[in-house]
């Protein structure tokens, strides 16, 4: 049985990232990483759903205990990947989804062999309306996390696929496209190639 795809999905908070995965997620054969992170959890955050909400100790203790795939610090809260569960669903042959920051990316891009996708806001000015439209965070946040996009997006060079999210179905048509592609890739396929030779 193949591998499955390990996909790294990023792009500034507001962007859309996390609608376009919960759509993609509904493929049985696709599994989302559930991160942890030390932030407070939002109105309607579950816990082992959206997050594993973590204390700082908890975090800090199992990033040394080798745990965690990746992490980094966004806005002064640690967020990271469970090691284990990824490699088990890749294992099993499910393609696995990290919805993770530029940073972290970055690293896992190094050490995978990842496909990774970058969700790019239309506008910056759409970017904003999305964030206070959310109405969740203070307007510090706010400010910070626009701050953070312009540096998040100026890192989106290092991406294999950009996919504008203006309109949220053309963006998740363009994600499952790429995932189609990439499972069609020769490099995908040796095995199958072999066997109807065999
Ligand atoms: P939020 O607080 O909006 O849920 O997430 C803030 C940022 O942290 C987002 O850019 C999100 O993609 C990123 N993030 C979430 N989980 C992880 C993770 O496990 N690792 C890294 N490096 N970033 C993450």
């Amino acid at each position: 049985m193949n591998k499955g795809l390990l996909l790294v999905l990023s792009g500034p908070s507001g962007s859309g990232k996390g609608t376009i995965n919960q759509v993609i997620a509904e493929d049985p054969n696709v599994f989302i990483s559930v991160s942890a992170t030390t932030r407070q959890p939002r109105e309607g955050e579950q816990d082992g759903k959206h997050y594993y909400f973590l204390s700082k100790e908890e975090f800090e203790s199992r990033l040394s205990t080798g745990m965690i795939l990746e992490h980094n610090v966004y806005c002064g809260n640690y967020y990271g990947t469970p090691k284990k569960e990824v490699y088990e669903h890749l294992e099993q042959g499910h393609d696995v989804i990290l919805e993770i920051d530029v940073n972290g990316a970055l690293k896992v891009m190094k050490e995978n062999d990842v496909v990774s996708i970058f969700i790019m806001p239309p506008s910056l000015e759409v970017l904003e309306q999305r964030l206070r439209g959310r109405g969740t965070e203070t307007e510090e946040v706010v400010q910070q996390r626009l701050n953070e996009a312009l540096t998040e997006i100026s890192k989106a060079y290092e991406y294999d696929y950009i996919v504008v999210n203006d309109n949220l179905e053309d963006a998740i048509a363009q994600v499952k496209a790429i995932i189609v592609a990439e499972k069609c890739k020769t490099e995908q396929n040796v095995e199958l190639i072999k066997g109807v030779l065999s």
